[in-house]
């Protein structure tokens, strides 16, 4: 049996005992427990799901103080921050729990019969949703709570119907495997099966793989690296029958920043900027990696604003020692891609100093390294001589979670072409503001073109990621008895 060790993210020094990696006959057994659970769970109804969902957010908070307390020791985030996490992930839990207990999981669309021939009769077709199956869930290293055991994809899962297995991430093992406690307390307490959310850890090719490859698993969530994600979609495509894979992975999160504005705001803007890329060591999915301007004096102000408020950022250790390693590597690669240092720095082992470089927008287009996320607190400015070659930029970007456009605020000809470009290539465009900071609602989308995303059409963030979960079923000439259930699965 292998065994895995956490460490503290600042020291790199192990933390608690080793742990067992998950063997072969354990990952087996999981996610033959999950499909049992599946059975009773499909047709639960939105108490049930709600019950569950808000015993979760309680079980979180009650354990707030030592959770936290381990979470700051694996991942380095701070308590201020995780505290934040903590409130996000036990909100989410019961946003979901709300909208199960509305009713928004069995919602159908009732489509009365039409006398006369087709195509203009038809007969009587109800449709509404049935959930996938069990879910394979891949938790990120940069939210240990939030997207993690009980985070988004969890409670998203369980709200439309589906039991959960959660490959641990290696980066916060302890507080995974504490989490996972207080969620058999609660199943147990409710009565429910343990298998209902169930967890496996060691390494990604050898137990993630085995997981998602397992015939009783129906989807997989995943949020994380171009390079695991795309591996583990490989493998969900590979399968004898193929199941969905939800990736969220890399994204450089465009800031396009139009010369009037930074004439009246620049110092501003770039203190928020210099801020958003700072923030969290850089370790968001929304961090802000490309700042695009088009050449003139204010850009030229501008850059150097950035430069000197970047500098004055300090961002704290990275989440684990390969994540600080990746970061060094991505900053050569891009420099080797002929980007042009503006400020660089030396960093601790665990620490990196923030990174800023420049190149212009031909050189950006051409040279697909220069396109790819570099983790941490890192951003690229491509400068372009019009706002046409703006737009190649993003074309060139070709998929981001989000994409910023500062100084579109009055509607021409060019800022419904911005408009238009940055809608083609992102999840969501911001007006104002910067786009770390994803916000658990309604009209969220988390999610674009790749590779921000395995699937475009869908959000990992936000109440339509319960869809992901769900399958369209039409019911024809449905019986009254089925009818009566109202869109609840039997
Ligand atoms: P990751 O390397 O993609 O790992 C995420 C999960 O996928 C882990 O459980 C990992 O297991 C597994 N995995 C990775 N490669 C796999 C493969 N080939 N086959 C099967 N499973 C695999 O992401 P990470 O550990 O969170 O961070 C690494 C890098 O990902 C960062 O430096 C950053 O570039 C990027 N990242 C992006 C986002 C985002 O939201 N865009 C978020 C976090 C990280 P193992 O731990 O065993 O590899």
């Amino acid at each position: 049996m292998k065994t895995l060790q956490s460490l503290m993210a600042r020291s790199g020094e192990p933390l608690g005992a080793p742990l067992w990696a998950s063997t072969s006959e354990q990952i087996d057994a999981c996610a033959h427990a999950a499909g049992e659970a599946f059975v009773d769970w499909s047709c639960s109804n939105g108490a049930a799901r709600a019950a569950l969902l808000r015993g979760l957010a309680d079980a979180l908070e009650s354990d707030r103080t030592d959770l936290v307390a381990l979470a700051d020791q694996e991942t380095g985030l701070g308590t201020a921050r995780l505290n934040g996490e903590l409130d996000r992930t036990a909100f989410q839990l019961r946003r979901f729990a709300g909208l199960a207990e509305r009713g928004a999981p069995f919602d159908v669309l009732d489509d009365p019969a039409v006398a006369g021939g087709p195509p203009a009769g038809h007969p009587a077709m109800v449709r509404q949703r049935v959930p996938l199956g069990p879910v394979a869930m891949f938790s990120a290293s940069n939210f240990p709570f939030a997207f993690s055991v009980l985070g988004g994809d969890t409670a998203s899962a369980l709200a439309a119907g589906c039991p959960v297995v959660v490959k641990a991430h290696n980066g916060h093992l302890l507080l995974s495997n504490r989490v996972m406690d207080l969620v058999q307390k609660v199943l147990k307490a409710q009565g429910l099966p343990a298998g209902l959310v169930g967890m496996v850890q060691g390494s990604g090719k050898d137990v993630g793989v085995r997981l998602i490859r397992h015939p009783a698993i129906a989807a997989g969530a995943f949020t994380g690296s171009t390079r695991g994600g795309a591996a583990l979609q490989a493998e969900a495509n590979a399968r004898p029958r193929p199941i969905p894979f939800y990736g969220e992975l890399g994204s450089t999160n465009p800031v396009v920043a139009l010369p009037a504005l930074l004439a009246s705001k620049g110092a501003e803007l770039a203190a928020t900027l210099a801020g958003s890329i700072g923030m969290g060591c850089g370790q968001f999915c929304t961090s802000p990696g490309l700042i695009v301007l088009i050449d003139g004096p204010e850009s030229d102000g501008f850059v150097q604003l950035l430069s000197t408020a970047l500098a004055a950022q300090n961002p704290h250790a990275m989440l684990t020692p390969g994540m600080r390693q990746a970061f060094d590597a991505g900053v050569e690669h891009m420099l080797s891609a002929g980007a042009s240092p503006l400020l660089r720095e030396a960093g601790t082992t665990e620490a990196p100093r923030p990174f800023l470089a420049q190149v212009d927008a031909a050189s950006f287009i051409a040279r697909s390294a220069l396109r790819e996320e570099v983790f941490g607190p890192s951003s690229l400015v491509v400068r372009a001589s019009t706002l046409a070659q703006v737009l190649q930029v993003l074309q060139a970007v070709g998929g981001s979670l989000t994409v910023t456009l500062w100084g579109a605020d009055d509607e021409s000809s060019d800022t419904r072409a911005l408009v238009r470009g940055a809608m083609a290539i992102a999840g969501r465009v911001l007006f104002s503001g910067v786009p770390t900071g994803v916000a658990v609602t309604a009209a969220q989308q988390h999610g674009g073109p790749w590779p921000s995303s395995t699937q475009p059409m869908t959000t990992s963030v936000g109440d339509a990621s319960m869809d992901r979960f769900l399958r369209p079923v039409a019911l024809q000439d449905a019986p009254a008895w089925l009818l009566a259930r109202g869109g609840r699965p039997c």
